[in-house]
């Protein structure tokens, strides 16, 4: 498969990137990961959009229009025939003799792939389990940031001890997953993190929050605490790749009964609706 650099699609091995790129040495950029749903990328404009807004917030100036990107991810997917899968692409600051502040002269750099993936329909069926770990990220987790170690060190405690996701919490209060959006459902309403500065606002969970309208499961966008998890109907989280997952466990303590809840199977059959892959994986 092509990949794409600073919009065009090469040979991997021909890819030249400086030890001095700013992403490399600094994690001074950000990313996106778009969905590919029978050869569509599903929620593109969201996702480009979050795209330019992370870029702009960390003053980053993306040298296309949203429109030429656009075109740019639609290409990059069909010129490697991906038909269930992804686009992965990020922009850094770009190269300059390494120093904190930004440089005066450096040219951002974007790099992309694509990757064939079939959904997660076994987990998506059973559930998965997750744990509770200290959320000991920075502050402005609005920003999809490359700078990644905060989620990573929790995922790799989760995965080590046999758990799919991390159930980040600061203090008492949940926030979200290691790369997920967490969703808990007591009494037919839904909780999930309000969208500020403490999570990133999943494309997957805005698509959520209107399938709940459409279904009318009133929403309540509150954070909840760790005790309040434990005590739900349902849990759930969601992400681009991870869709609506069920969480049936949270540590060694079951979540109501211990399989996928009503709502989140409804919800689950909402989203596989505005997917339109039907049963297909
Ligand atoms: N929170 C974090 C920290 C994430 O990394 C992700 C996945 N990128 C999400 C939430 C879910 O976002 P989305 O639905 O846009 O994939």
């Amino acid at each position: 498969d092509l990949i794409l650099h600073n919009g065009e699609f090469i040979q991997e091995e021909n890819l030249v990137i400086s030890k001095e790129d700013r992403g490399y040495q600094f994690g001074d950029g950000i990313y996106e990961v778009i969905r590919v749903y029978d050869g569509s990328l599903f929620t593109a404009k969201e996702h480009i959009d979050r795209f330019y807004d992370s870029a702009d917030k960390i003053k980053i100036v993306i040298p296309y229009t949203k429109d030429v990107f656009h075109k740019m991810m639609y290409d990059f997917v069909e010129v490697n025939k991906i038909d269930m899968g992804y686009v992965y692409v990020q922009i850094t600051r770009g190269a300059a003799e390494r120093q904190h502040q930004f440089p005066t002269q450096a040219t951002p750099v974007i790099t992309g792939n694509t990757k064939s993936v079939a959904r997660p329909v076994a987990s998506l069926e059973s559930g998965v389990t997750a744990k509770f770990i200290e959320d000991i990220r920075w502050l402005r987790c609005d920003i999809k940031s490359l700078n990644l170690l905060g989620n990573v060190l929790a995922k790799q405690e989760a995965y080590e001890e046999g758990f799919f996701e991390a159930i980040l919490h600061r203090g008492e209060t949940v926030t979200e997953g290691s790369s997920s959006n967490m969703y808990g459902l007591k009494n037919g309403m839904l909780y999930t993190h309000p969208a500020t500065n403490l999570i990133l606002n999943g494309i997957t969970r805005r698509v959520i929050l209107e399938l709940c309208k459409e279904l009318e499961i009133p929403v309540e966008e509150t954070a909840f605490t760790k005790t309040q998890a434990l005590q739900m109907d349902e849990f759930f989280m969601s992400s681009t790749t991870s869709e609506v997952m069920p969480i049936i466990a949270i540590g060694d303590q079951k979540i109501g009964q211990g399989v996928p809840g009503e709502l989140t199977r409804k919800l689950q059959t909402a989203f596989q609706a505005r997917i339109q892959v039907g049963v297909k994986s």
